[in-house]
């Protein structure tokens, strides 16, 4: 039997690293480091949960209403993010994005296209078997991410 680990709350990076690499980040595109942008980040990093844009912006709405952070600007932000790989989306075809942090150690998902709801997996079985495969074929892998999409038990009843 392989072994499943199913709880990835544990942060692999301290919040000060990572608003280190973000700073660095928007002043390698020239943009300017704001409170706005600072929540964006703060909010992903709090988050246990894979959020959409819109889900993102309710968030902040509702903890800091005061700072007035635009659609756009959380937009912006995540496709920055995005772009330098410090956060991964999971697809949901017409539903759009959801958005993590890669702060978390690595996982695999298992997507329900009925409910939305992500299983966040990892199996050692095909970690390694990824690792053979590439180094099968001289393959230097730098990442992964694998998602697999259908419907969770709870929807299946
Ligand atoms: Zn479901
Ligand atoms: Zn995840």
């Amino acid at each position: 039997m392989s072994d499943i680990t199913t709880n990835f709350d544990d942060k692999t990076i301290e919040y000060e690293q990572l608003l280190e690499d973000f700073k660095k980040l928007l002043k390698e595109n020239s943009l300017k480091f704001t409170i706005q942008r600072e929540v964006i980040l703060e909010t992903l990093y709090n988050s246990d949960e894979h959020l959409t844009p819109e889900s993102l912006h309710h968030l902040i709405q509702e903890k800091f209403p005061d700072l007035k952070t635009g659609i756009a600007t959380i937009y912006r932000t995540l496709s920055l993010l995005e772009d330098s790989q410090m956060v991964t989306s999971l697809s949901f075809g017409a539903q759009g994005k959801k958005y993590e942090l890669g702060a978390k150690e690595h996982h695999d998902h298992m997507i329900c296209t009925e409910c939305g709801n992500i299983t966040e997996f990892v199996d050692e079985e095909i970690e390694k078997r990824q690792d053979a495969i590439a180094q099968t074929l001289g393959f230097k892998i730098s990442d992964h991410s694998m998602q697999i999409y259908g419907t969770c038990k709870k929807c299946l009843n």
